[in-house]
């Protein structure tokens, strides 16, 4: 009897898993929508149509206008949106946007349909249509299924005066004949990679306004010293330093951030814990700054799980590289040499391009939150007591 009912159960089973297999608990395949600030605003399921992604009308209303109200008229398959004092009509079928009574017509390179009986439509309609909807910005990555609606006038377009008060010290690793860091399988060295991401740094934080330093500016063995030196002497509001990891293991892939901490976790059980005696001073001074130092960090991850396909990790250990440098700091391992993938990446132009943009990015956000915290006498002293800028 009770080997029947198990015959049976397996029999249930059996049907169970065709029936998943064939019909499909597939994974939910979804767009992630990002706000300016990196924090979702929401994931929304999509259909795949002809190799098109399409979204439900709905979706507008959960990551643009929560007040946009639509309408479907079934014998001329027009859908009217009401959004942001504006009246758009698109027909299923038809690359037509028109707004306002044909006020503006915008042509999609993707036309809405019926799917499944309802009306969808295109991702590329965020990118095509929303911008002249709104003062906004909309990127979308379509390899990651993101997309980023940024208000624009988050960031003006004139470079605030005081950006260039904002000293950032970037520190590429390594350096010279001696010191490559490590290397790929393909051949490419640490020190070359971090010099590039620094250079693509400077030149576009410089559109910004921003005043940039390199620890070095090229292929040279710089030591510890001469680099806190560097950074302490320009007065850095932050120090950003740059390398790639290496791991045993080839799978090992993704971004790193750390935080000098000098009572974080340690690596390594048997890695003595931070003396105390005449570099107590200096380990303590770069802790005054670990919360400004998490504050980047934070950001810096937002911004990055944006554009990178693997989840960034942030730790904090005693970094004795960042212990001298008396300002918020993080150090970026940039991805693995190790794995094929990560060294691909930073074999690229363009990724070492977006990289950078993404990275100027968040000291954009960073700076204009800390100015924003800030009190005026803060700007004022600051301003007196940098001497380079003068
Ligand atoms: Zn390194």
């Amino acid at each position: 009897m009770w080997l029947r009912t198990f015959e049976t159960i397996k029999l249930f089973l059996f049907i169970f898993l065709l029936v998943s297999a064939t019909h499909g608990f597939a994974q939910v395949k979804t767009v992630r929508f990002v706000d300016g600030e990196g924090d979702i605003l929401n994931e929304v399921e999509y259909i795949l149509h002809d190799e098109h992604i399409y979204l439900s009308v709905e979706s507008l209303k959960s990551v643009f206008d929560p007040e946009m109200k639509h309408s479907y008229h079934t014998p001329s398959k027009q859908l009217t949106i009401k959004t942001k004092d504006k009246v758009i009509k698109v027909w299923m079928g038809n690359p037509s946007v028109n707004i306002d009574d044909g006020r503006q017509v915008i042509t999609l390179t993707v036309p809405p349909r019926i799917i499944n009986g309802q009306q969808k439509i295109p991702i590329s309609f965020f990118q095509e249509v929303l911008p002249e909807l709104d003062d906004v910005s909309v990127i979308y990555k379509p390899e990651l299924q993101r997309v980023r609606i940024m208000q624009n006038n988050s960031f003006p377009s004139d470079i605030p005066k005081n950006n260039r008060l904002w000293t950032v010290i970037i520190d590429p690793g390594h350096g010279g004949e001696k010191d490559v860091g490590c290397k790929s399988q393909t051949g490419i060295y640490e020190k070359d990679v971090v010099l590039s991401v620094a250079k693509a740094i400077k030149a576009q934080s410089k559109q910004h306004g921003f005043s940039i330093h390199l620890t070095r500016e090229q292929d040279v063995n710089k030591s510890r010293q001469q680099r806190y030196q560097i950074a302490n002497r320009f007065k850095g509001r932050l120090f950003i330093s740059l390398h790639c990891n290496s791991s045993f293991s080839q799978n090992h892939k993704g971004i790193r951030l750390y935080l000098n901490n000098p009572y974080g976790q340690l690596q390594f059980r048997t890695a003595p814990i931070p003396k105390f005696g005449d570099k107590d001073l200096n380990i303590r001074t770069q802790a005054n700054y670990l919360q400004q130092s998490k504050k980047f960090a934070t950001v810096l991850e937002k911004e990055l799980n944006f554009f990178a396909k693997d989840p960034i990790v942030i730790s904090e250990f005693p970094i004795i590289a960042l212990n001298d440098v008396f300002m918020p700091a993080v150090l970026i391992e940039l991805g693995y040499l190790s794995n094929l993938d990560d060294t691909a990446r930073l074999s690229n132009q363009d990724h070492i391009s977006e990289l950078a943009q993404t990275i100027v990015r968040a000291i954009q956000i960073y700076s204009a939150k800390v100015r924003q915290t800030a009190k005026p006498d803060d700007q004022t002293s600051a301003e007196s007591s940098n001497p380079i800028e003068r």
